[in-house]
């Protein structure tokens, strides 16, 4: 796919809890290249609209990846079309290494028969992963000693192993020390620039250094979509931020 071919493209997307509409006909086009914050304040449905993507709650609407159509289906398929999450708190295999919670990662999709098959040895294609999330010389370290940070690269290094071209990240810098923030910015810009990747955030310094669009969301629905700049001077934008 060329510069600016579409990734995702969410139309129409809603969500119902018990009559309450948290996700409100949510419509997102994700590109090539794209690093898309979807910011707003707290219960906007920032979160449930990843859900709805990722098939962990029931949504209507449509989730259209490469003519695909995931919305109505489940959440390994969607997984294996290519769509990756992370959550709010990093789930790596503490007692495993950092190389082995990606070779898990890269198993994933694949039969125990390949898996049995393997040649010894890191793989090329995780050791340019281990490069990429700057974990190469702790690739035999015990995920569960790593750093705050570090674990978060290595779940982004885990979806990447499993070929994930749309990222979806729910608050990658929470908890963050300033240099951290600064190396996540530099990794998702890197990771970025071949995939497309959405980061649910409330850092807006974050925001403003690394987004290439903003997403803003309020009571479930888009209110605002643009440029940093555009975001910032629209008052609908404001208002809504000013309230909280
Ligand atoms: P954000 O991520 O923007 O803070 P959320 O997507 O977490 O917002 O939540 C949006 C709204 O939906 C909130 O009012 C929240 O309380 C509600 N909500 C989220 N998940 C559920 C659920 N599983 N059941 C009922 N209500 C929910």
């Amino acid at each position: 796919a060329g510069m600016g071919s579409e990734y995702l493209e969410v139309r129409g997307l809603s969500v119902t809890f018990d009559g309450f509409k948290a996700v409100q006909d949510v419509d997102l086009t994700l590109l090539q290249g794209d690093l898309r914050f979807l910011i707003g304040p707290n219960g906007a449905g920032k979160t449930t609209v990843i859900d709805a993507i990722t098939g962990l709650v029931p949504a209507t609407g449509k989730v259209n990846k490469s003519g695909t159509q995931l919305l109505g289906r489940k959440t390994h398929q969607i997984a294996r079309s290519g769509v990756g999450r992370t959550f709010q708190t990093a789930s790596v295999f503490e007692e495993l290494t950092v190389l082995q919670n990606l070779d898990i990662a890269a198993g994933a999709g694949r039969s125990p028969w390949t898996m049995l098959r393997r040649r010894p040895g890191v793989e090329p294609r995780i050791a340019e992963v281990l490069d990429t999330i700057g974990l190469a010389s702790l690739a035999e370290v015990r995920a569960g000693i790593l750093a705050h940070g570090q674990k978060q690269w290595l779940e982004i290094g885990m979806l990447l192993v499993g070929n994930a071209d749309v990222l979806l990240l729910d608050e990658p810098v929470a908890g963050m020390s300033k240099e951290e923030r600064e190396q996540t910015g530099q990794l998702l810009r890197r990771i970025g620039a071949e995939r497309t990747v959405v980061v649910v955030e409330h850092d807006m310094d974050f925001m403003r250094q690394f987004a290439t669009s903003v997403t803003v969301l309020a009571r479930g629905r888009v209110i605002a979509e643009g440029s940093v700049a555009e975001v910032q001077a629209d008052p609908r934008v404001q208002e809504v931020y000013l309230g909280t």
